[in-house]
This record gives C-alpha cells, sequence and structure tokens, in this order.
C-alpha cells in the first residue's frame, strides 16, 4: 500500500509542528511527503515581492530577516546538521538576490513572482527532512529520507501564477519515483511548485499544495492520498460561520469538488480531478489530532444525503450582458464564451434570458480590464459588486420535489439575486449581498445538516 501525505502551513508552522507532522508520516507509512510552506511565509514572499518592485529596499530586508530568522529558528529547534543548514543558508541567500534582481528591475513579473513564491516551499521542505529523519532514527530499519525538487516532476505550462500541470509529460517523470513504493526510501517535496519544460519555476495557484499532492498521488500510483491540515476534515459549513458545523465522514468526488469549487477553504479545488482520474481515495484530516475520525473523499459512498453541507463563495460580482442582437439569433453564447476563453477568465454560475446572459465571477477577474472592454464591444455590460454565492450540495438535488421551496421558505427575508438550479445533482446555489450571506447559511444549515 502506498502513501502519499500532504501536510499544510499549519502543520509545517514550527519545529514541534514539524515534528507531529514527521511522527504522523511514519506511523502512516508515507512513501512520499508533500509540504506546504510555513504558515505565512507565501504570504511574506508575496509581499516581499511587490515591495522589491515598488518600495524602498529597506523595507524589502525587513522581510527578508523575518522570513530568514523564522526558518533559521526552526533549523535550531529541529537541530539540523551542517548539510541542511548550508542548503537552507544558501536558499536564503538566493531569496535575498532575487528579490534585489527585482527591485533593481523595478519589475516583478508573474514569472519572477514564481521563482520568489517557491522559497516557501523550498526552505520548509529541506527542514522537513531534518524532522523526518529525527522520527526515523530510533528504528534499526529505516528508510532513507530524500528531498526531492518538485519542479522536475511536476511539468506545467508556462502560465505564472496559475500554471496548469501537463500529466502526461508528469506521469513520464514520476516513474523514476516507483522506488518509493518499496518502502526502502520516502520521499519529500514541495507542494504548490512546478516547472517548465525548459525548466523555469511555476506554481499551480495559491493553495496548490493539496492539488500538487493529487499530481504525485497519480504519478506514482498510490492507493491513498491524505491531506494533512489544522481543522478534522471537511465540515458541513464553515464553523466560523455555523459553531454546529460538523466534520462529514465520507463524501463522493463529485460533491467534494462542488463543495471545494463553490468556496470550502479545506482543499484546493482542482485537488480531485488527478485523484478521481486514477480512483484515488482521499483522507482530509487534522495533523494536530489525527485520532479524530476525518473525512474519507471516495468515488462511491454508502450514504447518499439530499443535503450534506452548505458552502459559501464571497467576493463574487454578477455581469449582465444585454442585447437585442441575442433575440432569435444563434452564435451570441459562442461569442461571448470566447471573450472568456480568450482572457482566461473562468464563469462560476450563469443563467440566460432571451436578450440577456447573467454570470458570476470572482470579482478579482474585474482586474482584467480587456475582458470587460471585449464584452462590451458586444453587448451592454452591468457589473454588480459585493455578492456572495451560496450553495446547497448533495445528492438528487435536481430531482427533488419540493427542495426548492424549502430552500426559499428557511430565507424568506433574504433577496435573491440570481438562481442556478438544474444543472448538477449535486449542487444548488444562489446569489445574495454578501452581508447577507452568512444569515443564509446558517440558516440553511439549521434546516438541513
Ligand atoms: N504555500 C502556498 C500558499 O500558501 C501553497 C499551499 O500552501 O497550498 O498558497
Ligand atoms: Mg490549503
Amino acid at each position: 500500500m502506498s502513501i502519499v501525505s500532504k501536510f499544510g502551513g499549519t502543520s509545517m508552522g514550527d519545529g514541534p509542528c514539524m515534528l507531529r507532522s514527521a511522527q504522523l508520516a511514519k506511523k502512516q507509512k508515507s512513501s512520499l511527503v508533500v509540504v506546504s510552506a510555513t504558515s505565512g511565509t507565501t504570504n511574506q514572499l508575496i509581499a516581499l515581492g511587490k515591495c522589491a518592485e515598488s518600495d524602498s529596499w529597506d523595507k524589502a530586508e525587513e522581510i527578508i530577516r523575518k522570513i530568514e530568522s523564522k526558518h533559521l529558528e526552526i533549523a535550531k529547534a529541529l537541530g539540523c546538521d551542517q548539510k541542511i543548514l548550508s542548503r537552507v543558508q544558501s536558499l536564503l541567500t538566493e531569496m535575498k538576490s532575487l528579490a534585489y534582481g527585482i527591485h533593481l528591475l523595478k519589475d516583478c513579473s508573474d514569472k519572477a513572482m514564481d521563482a520568489l513564491m517557491s522559497f516557501g516551499e523550498r526552505l520548509s521542505s529541506e527542514l522537513f527532512v531534518t524532522a523526518m529523519e529525527t522520527t526515523y532514527s530510533t528504528e534499526s530499519k529505516r528508510p532513507k529520507i530524500e528531498w526531492l525538487d518538485a519542479r522536475k516532476f511536476v511539468i506545467t505550462d508556462d502560465q505564472y501564477g496559475k500554471a496548469k500541470p501537463l500529466t502526461e509529460k508528469i506521469i513520464q517523470q514520476c516513474q523514476s519515483l516507483q522506488d518509493f513504493k518499496n518502502g526502502k526510501s520516502v520521499g519529500v517535496t514541495q507542494g504548490f511548485i512546478g516547472g517548465t519544460e525548459s525548466g523555469h519555476t511555476t506554481t499551480l495557484g495559491r493553495g496548490g499544495s493539496d492539488y500538487s499532492a493529487a499530481i504525485f498521488a497519480e504519478g506514482i500510483g498510490a492507493d491513498v492520498l491524505e491531506i494533512w491540515t489544522d481543522v478534522p476534515g471537511i465540515a458541513t459549513t464553515d464553523p466560523r460561520i455555523v459553531p454546529e458545523a460538523h466534520p462529514i465522514a465520507e463524501i463522493s468526488f463529485t460533491e467534494a469538488s462542488e463543495l471545494a469549487t463553490f468556496g470550502a477553504k479545506v482543499l484546493h479545488p482542482a485537488t480531485l480531478l488527478p485523484a478521481l482520474r486514477k480512483n484515488i481515495p482521499v483522507f482530509v484530516g487534522s495533523s494536530f489530532d489525527s485520532a479524530q475520525q476525518g473525512t474519507w473523499v471516495r468515488l462511491k459512498v454508502t450514504n447518499q444525503p439530499l443535503v450534506r453541507a452548505i458552502a459559501i463563495r464571497k467576493k463574487q460580482v454578477l455581469v449582465t450582458l444585454t442585447s437585442a442582437e441575442m433575440l432569435h439569433s444563434h452564435g451570441f453564447l459562442l461569442r461571448i464564451f470566447n471573450v472568456f476563453s480568450e482572457n482566461k477568465v473562468s464563469i462560476d454560475a450563469i443563467t440566460t434570458s432571451e436578450i440577456s446572459v447573467a454570470m458570476t465571477l470572482d470579482d478579482s477577474t474585474l482586474l482584467n480590464k480587456n475582458l470587460i472592454r471585449e464584452l462590451g464591444e458586444i453587448a451592454e455590460v452591468h457589473v454588480e459588486e459585493g455578492l456572495a454565492l451560496v450553495s446547497v450540495i448533495g445528492n438528487n438535488i435536481n430531482h427533488t420535489p419540493g427542495l426548492a421551496k424549502n430552500i426559499f421558505e428557511s430565507i424568506v427575508d433574504i433577496n435573491v439575486r440570481m438562481i442556478c438550479l438544474g444543472a448538477s445533482k449535486h449542487n444548488f446555489c444562489f446569489l445574495v449581498k454578501e452581508d447577507q450571506a452568512e444569515l443564509a447559511v446558517k440558516k440553511l444549515h439549521k434546516k438541513f445538516c
């Protein structure tokens, strides 16, 4: 049985956290461990890039010092040997040089930002090797702990900031990792980062370490993928909004993908793609309390409730396109979708009438001035901001009489701006003002979960 385990930023937060995670990896007999940057480091690296580009070097140096001291402290707490210490030092020097290069050029391109962000995972994975070695040191028959450069395995295209993994190439590269499955070696590698075929560093987008772990699990043909985080599994809704929310014991791939896409923060939305392709069950649990039950995500589940969870996705905008040209014509939607495709913007929910189309997008897409300009050439564009999508996730949603009535009855006092029902058996979502969204979630959770 081969297992790929991923540990998130909080599970890598400091020396004791790393040791706890390493002990868990040993207990689970993980073949390959994929790690995130230590918590907060990716944010610091982004701040460093922006600061180096536009502010005084002094400010950038301050951030560098913070990153340095955090990692050197962990190295000290773990008792890293000279070999690891000098690797950590040389990474820190390289990070500083890159930041200075950005400062001299006053240009932090997406490509430079990816290279800069990669130091988070590269540093944490070096330190984690020591945590693993310490944990295994008491065993008489112990595996070799091998640090692997994820950029040589997770081959991606060159969309810096949100690179797309090239599955066939990755599987080819992962051929050489088959030995990890026989227990003689355990690999430690980075989440989030990849490399183009010509060797440039890329990242898979924020929170992408889960996705990396799934890609590795597919690449080596693992039997199980474990995602270790700081919450005991996937919850029925965000516990910060509804304290009664509880972990779900078992959920299908399709429901979990809807949940991740429509707001649950616990899994990166793309994670389940590789797992689904190879039917690899995914376990989500807390590295801080691994005895708790956690959540299994599987292709087939024994229990299929009508409503499994309520998701909330904030920061949505509603873009409505109106044009009389749509009346009794064809090909209009194609033109609209082409604009989205060329601008690489994905639509979350959509409805149409005879002469208008309304769709919800992440509010960050509004920064793409090209998109709105090009849409404006086809139709009249109206943008509403400050909205949130609330989703009811479950099974047989679109074939259950009375469900819509029950949903809307429980939120009668909230204005619903748009509804999407019918496309999926697993999702019923609607759009409300962001400041009313949490109330809607509370009411729905009380009624259905
Ligand atoms: N370190 C990256 C981030 O903070 C990736 C991850 O942790 O999943 O987004
Ligand atoms: Mg995460």
